[in-house]
């Protein structure tokens, strides 16, 4: 189907094609015409489906009829958001979609001054995107004018609620007219989710799109199985002995993003991080450096990786296995977006063979193992800092008291014992 029969906007048709695409994706081909006949709507969409244009260019297709109609001012559209990253993503989209319509944007987070967005706010601004917290501070303060507010999108809702902002939101929508269309966007469906549609939509339709724990199908996943004290050697060697241009590292903790990132400049591989204890204009710069090409291996958090929109990451590597399921499915659709392929790659130690296990239950399938040739998995470990899963185990060990040896891997590391093959090192 091609775009045209969406019924979109000109305008929005001709920055759809400025942007590339040719076809719609399958979200978007169900929930644009929806949105368009005024539906609530939930959309069950994996990141990566291009979701964030299914609910933008409808959207903006309506305002655009609006502006210029003598309709009173203020907010039309509030888009919520869990995280500053994806608030600036989405703001990058709406103002690509919307490049041809003469629109005012203001995203809303914290971390960073007030006073521009305060101005922002008060000069009046059709589309809001925001993280919830800020935004009922400036709601507090009488910034923000939505008694003209037409459509709320609550985007990775599953996320909000797993960050503690269901208060915030509730506060937020409360203050919003009850008149208006809203549509709700998340990996997942759960309870949660579900009373939180019935508290704020109307007769919302369901759009699932794939089945709930299908990983976006055009990436490939392997695991690499290999005893933790291996783990930096390994991601250095792979890095360094493949194909691999644009790669997302998922490290559990903060810190353990810091180390691997140390790590991997020590071995001259260019890297950038990202995780809350960085500053928003660090992680605004990691974000462009890693998009622009300038570093090749950008780590990061859970959390602060959500909803990362960088085309052509070839590669995620989930350096310390997910916590939960749901973050697999999250962080291995940082790749393949959209319709290209990509490359997840899972490193698994004999303490994460039982999650392995759940993982693979869960997404209805086994994952390839694969042994990264040319690599001494019988080497002994590093005098390096301790692993960053470390705090999650049970009996989590702690790599700086292992005896001394290469400081990375690859083909002929020194301080490597005997014999070659898989083996984990007794606990
Ligand atoms: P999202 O799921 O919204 O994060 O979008 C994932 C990626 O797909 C983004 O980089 C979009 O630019 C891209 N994208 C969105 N729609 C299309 C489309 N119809 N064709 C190709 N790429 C698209």
């Amino acid at each position: 189907m091609p775009f045209r029969a969406l019924g979109l906007d000109a305008k929005i048709l001709q920055a759809v094609h400025e942007a590339g695409y040719t076809e719609p994706t399958p979200i978007q081909a169900a929930v644009i015409p929806r949105i368009l006949a005024g539906q609530d709507l939930i959309g069950i969409a994996q990141t990566g489906t291009g979701k964030t244009a299914a609910f933008t260019l409808p959207i903006l297709t309506k305002l655009a009829s609006l502006i210029g109609d003598g309709t009173r001012r203020g907010t039309k559209v509030l888009v919520l958001a869990p995280t500053r990253e994806l608030a600036v993503q989405i703001e990058e989209n709406v103002r690509a979609y919307g490049r041809h319509l003469p629109l005012r944007i203001a995203t809303v987070f914290g971390g960073v001054g007030e006073r521009p967005q305060i101005d922002a706010l008060r000069a009046g601004t059709q589309i809001i995107i925001a993280c919830p917290g800020r935004l009922l501070d400036l709601m507090s303060r009488r910034c923000a004018d939505f008694s003209g507010l037409q459509f709320l999108v609550l985007d990775e809702a599953d996320r909000m609620l797993d960050m503690g902002f269901l208060p915030a939101i509730r506060q937020v929508v409360q203050s919003l007219p009850q008149q208006r269309q809203t549509l709700l966007f998340s990996a997942t469906l759960s309870k949660e989710i579900e009373s939180l549609t019935h508290e704020f939509q109307r007769a919302p339709k369901l759009v699932q799109i794939g089945r709930r724990s299908n990983p976006a199908e055009t990436v490939t996943q392997l695991v690499y199985e290999v005893p933790k004290h291996l783990k930096p050697a390994l991601l250095a060697y792979l890095l360094r002995e493949q194909t691999m241009n644009m790669v997302l590292v998922f490290s559990r903790m903060k810190h353990g993003a810091d180390r691997i990132a140390r790590r991997l400049e020590q071995d001259g591989i260019k890297t950038a991080t990202l995780h809350s204890n960085r500053s928003q204009s660090q992680r605004l710069r990691a974000l462009k450096d890693f998009k622009s090409g300038d570093v090749r291996v950008l780590v990061a958090t859970d959390i602060a990786a959500r909803g990362i929109d960088v085309d052509g990451i070839s590669h995620v590597v989930n350096y310390d296995f997910p916590m939960h399921v749901e973050d697999y499915v999250h962080r291995i659709g940082r790749t393949g977006r959209a319709h290209a392929v990509g490359d997840a790659i899972s490193f698994v130690t004999p303490e994460d063979q039982d999650e392995l296990r759940a993982l693979e239950k869960f997404i209805g399938r086994g994952i390839v193992r694969k042994k990264a040739e040319g690599f001494n998995y019988s080497q002994s470990a590093p005098p390096s800092e301790p692993d960053s899963g470390a705090r999650h185990r049970p009996n989590g060990q702690r790599g700086g008291s292992r005896p001394k040896s290469a400081p990375s891997g690859g083909p002929k590391p020194r301080g490597s014992t005997s014999g070659g093959g898989r083996h984990f090192r007794p606990r």
